[in-house]
């Protein structure tokens, strides 16, 4: 056999292992990309619409439009960090699996794990798009950002250890609330108004009390806060919305929020 053959045979291989899988977001109903959520204990929802009791005509929530709405939201920031070439994106597994599961009404949450997944809980999301006097939009806004802050933390590896056990979570959450302030600082941005707004409804979901451990509500307020103005100082100093990658964000709120990895 040609020498050169073996040197074309080999070409292709390398090229092939350089070209990295393009990372893309799926909603849970893709069973076979999105499996591994049933290891983690959640039951994705997966019919189309969700009924607020058996038997009620109007349904609570269209998982569908939410899926789909949830998927465009962080599809923004997918195609800003792609565009930025940003490392973290390039890694396997190149997936981000979104969708909604159901939570216990006594624990509404939304959650981000194993790198791959964001989730929203049903009672969770229902509560935040209609409770009185919270603006649904700023909320989800903020939701997401602080849940697609978390994706990148763990993406990134980043290990919060403080001496109180409590406190590297606290720190942790306090540094995802920084991240949202900045991402929503380059990307699906918040104008002065909805800032405000987001303020509001981080005060309403924060601790009530100093041993918690999200942060109480001037806390989880200076967090963000001062994520937002990391941003603009960022771009105020040669940082464009285009080249900022995570990487940026996360050592922007590394400055207050420290961690090691
Ligand atoms: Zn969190």
């Amino acid at each position: 056999m040609k020498k050169s053959f073996w040197f074309g045979i080999a070409a292709v291989l390398v090229t092939c292992s350089n070209f990295a899988h393009a990372f893309e977001i799926y909603p849970l109903s893709d069973t076979q990309r999105c499996s591994s959520i049933s290891e983690a204990g959640l039951v994705p929802v997966l019919d189309k619409v969700i009924y607020a009791n058996p038997g009620a005509k109007d349904p609570a929530l269209d998982n569908e439009k939410v899926t789909a709405l949830l998927m465009g939201g962080f599809g923004i920031w997918k195609s800003k960090f792609e565009a930025a070439n940003d490392i973290i994106l390039k890694q396997e597994p190149s997936v981000l699996c979104i969708g909604l599961v159901y939570d216990a009404i006594n624990k509404p949450n939304a959650s981000a794990f194993q790198k791959t997944h964001i989730v929203f809980g049903v009672n969770f999301l229902t509560t935040l798009l209609h409770r009185p006097g919270i603006d649904s939009n700023a909320a989800l806004k903020v939701t997401m950002a602080h849940e697609f802050s978390h994706f990148l933390q763990n993406r990134h590896g980043l290990v919060f250890e403080y001496k109180l056990p409590m406190l590297s979570v606290k720190m942790k959450e306090l540094h995802a609330d920084c991240m949202a302030g900045y991402l929503l600082s380059i990307g699906q941005n918040l104008n002065d108004q909805e800032f405000q707004k987001a303020q509001h409804y981080l005060s309403f979901i924060a601790d009530a009390h100093i041993v918690g451990d999200h942060g109480i509500a001037s806390q989880r307020r200076e967090a963000f806060l001062y994520g937002r103005n990391a941003a603009v100082i960022a771009l105020n100093t040669g940082h464009s919305e285009l080249n900022t990658t995570s990487g940026d964000i996360i050592f922007a709120c590394k400055n207050k929020y420290s961690w090691t990895r």
